[in-house]
């Protein structure tokens, strides 16, 4: 294919669908010619409401103002995930987005607090996290140069809505339409256009599949394939239901493990979203429904609704003229969050190797490796939730606890417990996380780098309580997180 890309049309309208549609308006809309085509009566998938704080590079951006879409979407701060009983029931631990404690250029902090707890000189780990003490504090407030890591709980459908005006204030068009057909070049097997229900043509020199789970273009066309991964993430169904508010809005998501599912609480201004992830195999949708329904607080606002998946990944996120983002793309289960941002990471990498003048294969590959080893570094670490456990108590916790993992994951695990050490590879995603989580599920190292030895009882016992001093001074700082939020509202 030689001829230059001008015309993309993006297929969905969902997050991923308007995401996508933002960035190529507002980063290339003077090049481009973009329509985006949407079906009101199909709907989108309506969940997808906790975020990373990776979201803020991308609003950066794309020039968009906080203040601004929190008002939109109805959105609230979030400092991290709230894991409840999942090393053991009645065992909790906070997952937080800062770093905790300090470094130094052997090893990282836990080793220094290994010792240190060993000799009765330090309190939990997580008391040298900052995020980790706002959000059991309920607090949040902006620090200067980053010095608070957050990121956001919106409402999903208002997001799209704002992301809607956004890019066709870029120059974006709209298309209301069901895709009936997906029309190919017979020469190449590119694809030539969407043909829609009212018998219009949108055609395109390049197409970007945003329809969710059908994938009609990246699958149901093109037949890339898809690699399940469902031995290693056994849930493959969720009940969603929203209810109203009955407290103010906590800074961090709740994920609370149950028999053979877990539950998320997300608190946004106007109310919250709820839902259960769960196993089908050991557990049906009818008791599914039933757990949520008996767990949640407030006033349900519409019947829950169920979301069957398929964890896993399109065997090629870009082929030929077409690239899914979004859940056609592939689904992890959103244990922490990633999903909104493997979506955006698509788009930053699609536009950092856009097809200008041709599509280079070169270009093709290497966007799927990076996007392939992304997506298995993130699936690593929500399966490391399930496997380092301590619960027995039913057979589903049994069978996760003795499933085989990843090569990758085993190595990560065995390399902590026998070393403290973690290792980030590449530019993946987590990194003080594993140490947080790791701890959190109950795996304690077997010993910590010799050079901590070497320090004195008395230095080890001012450094951490010198850590400490500084995550109190800061926290110190901070205001109630609904107080600060509402001031934010109200314009003071
Ligand atoms: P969808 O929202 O399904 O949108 C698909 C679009 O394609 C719609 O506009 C639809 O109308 C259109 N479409 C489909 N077929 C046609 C057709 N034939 N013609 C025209 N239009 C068509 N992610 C997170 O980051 N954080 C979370 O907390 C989180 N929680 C989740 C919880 C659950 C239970 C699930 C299932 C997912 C969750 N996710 C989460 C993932 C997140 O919801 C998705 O990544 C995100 O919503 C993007 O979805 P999408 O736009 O790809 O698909």
């Amino acid at each position: 294919m030689t001829q230059p890309i001008k015309k993309i049309v993006i297929a969905g309208g969902g997050t991923a669908g308007w995401m996508t549609a933002a960035a190529l308006s507002k980063l290339m809309g003077k090049d481009l010619d973009i329509t985006l085509v949407e079906s009101e009566s199909i709907g989108t998938v309506g969940v997808g409401e906790a975020t990373i704080p990776t979201l803020l590079f991308f609003h950066r951006l794309l020039g968009i103002d906080e203040k601004e879409f929190l008002a939109a979407t109805q959105a609230t701060y979030k400092l991290g995930i709230s894991f409840e009983n999942w090393r053991d029931v009645g065992k909790d631990y906070i997952h937080a987005f800062g770093v905790t404690g300090k470094d130094c250029w052997a090893c990282g902090f836990q080793h220094f607090w290994l010792r240190a707890k060993q000799l009765g000189l330090a309190g939990d780990f997580g008391d040298y996290c900052l995020e980790r003490r706002a959000a059991e504090a309920e607090k949040f407030t902006h620090l200067p140069n980053n010095g608070l890591n957050y990121a956001f709980h919106f409402d999903a459908s208002l997001y799209a809505k704002y992301l809607r005006q956004f890019s066709e204030s870029n120059g974006a068009k709209r298309v209301e339409g069901k895709i009936d057909q997906v029309m190919l070049h017979p020469e190449n097997g590119h694809i030539r256009a969407l043909k829609l229900d009212s018998g219009r043509e949108l055609d395109g020199d390049f197409f970007i599949d945003c329809t969710g789970m059908r994938a009609l273009l990246i699958e149901k066309t093109l037949h890339t394939g898809f690699e399940s991964w469902s031995h290693w993430l056994p849930c493959d169904g969720a009940v969603a239901v929203q209810t109203e508010a009955v407290a103010p809005p906590i800074p961090y998501t709740r994920s609370i493990a149950r028999e053979s599912a877990w539950q998320w609480r997300i608190p946004l201004q106007h109310r919250v979203g709820n839902g259960l992830v769960y196993s089908g195999a050991y557990q049906s949708d009818e008791s599914a429904k039933r757990q949520l329904m008996d767990n949640i607080e407030g006033k349900p606002l519409a019947d829950p609704r169920i979301i069957k998946f398929q964890t896993g990944r399109r065997r090629k996120q870009w082929h030929k003229n077409c690239l899914a983002v979004g859940l056609s793309s592939g689904f992890l289960e959103p244990l922490e969050s990633t999903s909104i941002h493997l979506i955006q990471q698509n788009i930053v990498r699609f536009l950092r190797l856009f097809p200008h003048r041709e599509i280079r294969q070169i270009e093709v590959d290497e966007y799927n490796r990076q996007a392939d080893f992304e997506m298995e570094r993130i699936r690593d670490f929500i399966i490391l939730h399930y496997k380092v456990t301590e619960r027995d108590d039913t057979e589903f916790w049994r069978y996760c606890r003795q499933m085989d993992v990843p090569d990758s994951l085993a190595a990560k695990i065995d390399m902590f417990r026998e070393t403290g050490h973690v290792y980030r590879e590449g530019n993946e995603l987590f990194v003080d996380s594993w140490q947080q989580v790791m701890i959190g599920q109950g795996l304690m190292p077997e010993r910590y780098h010799p050079l901590v030895d070497t320090m004195p009882e008395q230095e080890l016992r001012d450094f951490i309580a010198h850590v400490k001093a500084g995550v109190d001074g800061d926290l110190s700082r901070l205001q109630d997180h609904n107080t600060y939020l509402a001031s934010l509202m109200s314009g003071q």
